[in-house]
């Protein structure tokens, strides 16, 4: 074809490289509240086009003068972000290991609810995918532990000290317990519900979370995503809607610690 004679492997280098620059953006924006920063900027230009094409001379000589202290300023603004963004680029090679990490968490989470909604434990577990939560959280302790079926037990035990509010889990670790939450200002919420739905419901509206809710009063599983209740859900669809929520595709990993019993085998003559 007559076309490779004008390419060479550097344009496909070139090309290569522009779409990884591309890609870094999209998902810089994604994962921040960049979009909003984006149309900040739009507007920043547009009346910048306006100032020259008018001739407007203060306006345009402010903008000139102070274009690179607002790009640094930007940089400073969003170096948790840039940050954030960049380590996560350079953990994309390692997907295959994250993905069967989240798998194990979703088993442990649906197992920790399914014993819970039997005994009518009350619960409300945050995931925290792309959007940081500190900022909409209150009130929390830190715990920075392993997810394990136990300890989410433990924590929502209602003689627990921590057992009030949301138990949020960052990554693969229980990050805090006892937050309070934005409540849900939405009228389509049934009656029944009071307010441990509207705070998972308030933090799914306020953000991409997923949160999970076991019901004290009727044992029922639910999760808020995207502003919608998805009520009433067994074991097993809890677990599917998990695992589509954090886009884990895969077939369940069927390693488990051991620290993940629930219920150890029964030693003879029990
Ligand atoms: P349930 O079906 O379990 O009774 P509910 O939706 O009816 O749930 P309430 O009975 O009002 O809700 O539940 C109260 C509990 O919800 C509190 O003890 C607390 O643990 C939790 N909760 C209430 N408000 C918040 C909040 N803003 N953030 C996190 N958790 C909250
Ligand atoms: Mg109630």
């Amino acid at each position: 074809m007559e076309i490779f004679e004008f390419i060479s492997y550097k344009d496909i280098l070139d090309i290569l490289g522009v779409s990884a620059i591309v890609y870094a953006v999209l998902y810089f924006l994604r994962i921040t509240r960049g979009i909003q920063i984006l149309k900040g900027l739009l507007l920043i230009t547009v009346v910048w086009v306006v100032a020259l094409l008018l001739d407007l001379k203060a306006v345009s000589t402010i903008f000139e003068k102070f274009w690179t202290v607002g790009l640094f300023s930007l940089v400073v603004i969003f170096q948790p972000e840039i940050r954030k963004t960049l380590s996560r680029l350079g953990q994309a090679t390692k997907l295959s290991t994250s993905s069967s990490v989240e798998e194990r968490m979703v088993e442990r989470i649906v197992r920790a609810c399914s014993f819970m909604s039997e005994r009518q434990i009350g619960a409300l577990i945050v995931i925290e995918r792309n959007q940081d939560l500190e900022p909409i959280l209150e009130g929390c302790i830190r715990l920075d532990a392993i997810v394990s079926v136990e300890l989410l037990i433990t924590l929502f035990d209602p003689l627990a000290p921590l057992h009030d509010g949301a138990v949020v889990i960052k990554g693969d670790r229980i990050a805090y317990a006892s937050c309070v939450l934005p409540l849900s200002k939405s009228p389509d919420i049934p009656k029944k519900y009071g307010t441990r739905h509207r705070a998972g419901l308030g933090i799914s509206e306020e953000s991409d979370a997923v949160a999970v809710i076991v019901s004290e009063e009727t044992g029922e599983i639910s999760v808020a995503v995207g502003g919608k209740l998805h009520r009433n859900l067994d074991p097993e669809n809890l677990k599917l809607l998990l695992l589509k929520e954090l886009g884990v595709s895969k077939a369940l990993s069927n390693y488990l610690p051991s620290i993940d019993r629930l219920h150890p085998p029964k030693a003879k003559g029990d």
